[in-house]
């Protein structure tokens, strides 16, 4: 079972990135660091549904 989840910069706010991830294996909300675009640098990137 796979959920599909949003990944949003936490500095603009973007949602740049879209993922799965294992609700049993990772039930807490992921955060990683990926480029954005917008703030044109590595930013962290938050869960959101
Ligand atoms: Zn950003």
């Amino acid at each position: 079972m796979r959920e599909k989840i949003i990944l949003i910069c936490e500095e603009c706010l973007n949602r740049n990135y879209t993922v799965t991830k294992n609700p049993q294996k990772n039930p807490t909300r992921i955060e990683l660091k990926k480029y954005c675009k917008y703030c044109n640098k590595y930013t962290i990137h938050k869960e959101t549904k």
